[in-house]
């Protein structure tokens, strides 16, 4: 039996950030979980995604390290076939655009976490690198201010095109050393210096210099666990989100024919001239309904009236004026076939609540109330209503 504990896995892209192909020996091989003398491969590890890419053509869908131990998970349809052998020598390629981007977030997190960490003394106590976001948690509240000016540093440092040192001192250098860590280090540690801007403990690839970064975006922050949540973009994904929004703008600005400048006044005057007009029609609706209402004639049977938008003041006023009216079932519906109606349905000198009952029996409606007066809601069409009404059970 391998004795795992001492199997370590030697990281080839320690020695070059930038190398993408690389030959190794097969160490072990279990399904589609194969382990390599060497690899180039960064596993999953301190926040960061694993890289991709194909070994001997078989596509890597997962990398893990277990205890110095690196892992890589390929795509193997057949769970009992055993793509390699110990011993075998196989080829291996990196996902290079992929790879590339991650070292672009990475390295950019390290400029923005030290320059909150220069302002505030702040740590970046929770990174998170995927393909679909890249997050830093600080442990203590950045004002909007303090943000904008740690990235405004970021990106001057970034335009300095910075050299990015990587360093694995002794633990007697490493005593003497100002650096930033997420873990109490000693041996082994691997030191990630941004000549004059930063210093940290990193495990992962990053740039040569900081101007390969391109850009840093801050995309958004909130208050999160005490501290903040930061998410940011670098790079090709700075400039594809940027792309993205910038086409939004521009054609939201084209469909309302003003500027960009003028999109966010102009939206929030037409949504409060909506609001006003919404009312007003609402208002007029509900007078409307309550003309027709004063002229229903007195007698027996039911009476059902439907609108499109009505409060539920409206409806209630209504149904007060049905029920000295009609001695069965009152009801006013509002709403459509499609998104459904909200109803409520009098009765006076007997129990609204049996329409509920066959509201509910029938359609699946929810609702309830006193015997004089019920309300709730039912998805069904409105000749089916008129029907069970009208000319049907009740
Ligand atoms: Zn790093």
């Amino acid at each position: 039996m391998r004795d795992a504990s001492k199997v370590k896995t030697k990281k080839l892209y320690y020695d070059d950030a930038y190398a993408t192909r690389f030959t190794a020996q097969v160490v072990s091989c279990t399904g589609s979980d194969v382990v390599l003398d060497q690899t180039l491969f960064f596993p999953e590890e301190g926040g960061q995604s694993a890289d991709r890419g194909v070994l001997n053509g078989c596509e890597v869908i997962d990398v893990q390290i277990r205890e110095g131990e690196i892992h890589h998970l390929l795509k193997n349809e057949d769970p009992a076939a055993k793509p390699f052998s110990e011993g075998d020598t196989v080829s291996g390629e990196i996902d290079w655009e992929h790879r590339f981007s991650n070292m672009q977030q990475h390295s950019g997190e390290h400029l923005f976490s030290g320059m909150i960490h220069k302002a505030y003394g702040f740590d970046n106590v929770g990174f998170h690198l995927s393909d679909s976001e890249v997050t830093l948690d600080f442990d203590g509240v950045v004002p909007e201010e303090g943000i904008r000016e740690a990235e405004r540093k970021a990106n001057q440092a970034i335009v300095s095109n910075i050299a990015v040192k990587v360093i694995f001192p002794t633990p007697e250098e490493l005593e003497t050393m100002d650096y930033r860590s997420k873990l109490e280090l000693k041996n082994d540690v691997r030191i990630v210096e941004f000549s004059g801007v930063d210093a940290c403990a990193c495990c992962a690839p990053h740039v040569r210099r900081t101007g390969e970064i391109g850009l840093l975006k801050v995309i958004s922050s909130q208050n999160y666990k005490g501290g903040v949540r930061i998410s940011i973009l670098c790079g090709f994904r700075a400039l594809a989100l940027l792309n993205h929004e910038h086409e939004i703008l521009m054609k939201t600005a084209n469909y309302l024919t003003t500027s960009s400048d003028e999109i966010y006044g102009l939206t929030v005057k037409m949504k409060t001239e909506n609001a006003a007009l919404r009312a007003s029609l609402k208002k007029a609706v509900s007078e409307n309904m309550l003309e027709k209402i004063h002229a229903v004639s007195e007698g027996e049977g039911n009476i059902c009236f439907f609108e499109d938008d009505l409060e539920a003041s409206a409806m209630r006023d209504a149904v007060n004026v049905l029920v000295e009216k009609k001695s069965g079932f009152c009801c006013v519906f509002s709403g459509s076939d499609d998104t459904g109606y909200k109803y409520i349905i009098g009765r006076k000198g007997g129990d609204a609540r049996e329409a509920g009952k066959l509201l509910s029996q029938k359609f699946g409606a929810r609702g309830g109330g006193q015997p004089q007066m019920i309300q709730g809601s039912v998805r069904a069409p409105r000749k089916e209503l008129l029907e069970l009404f009208e000319i049907g059970e009740l």
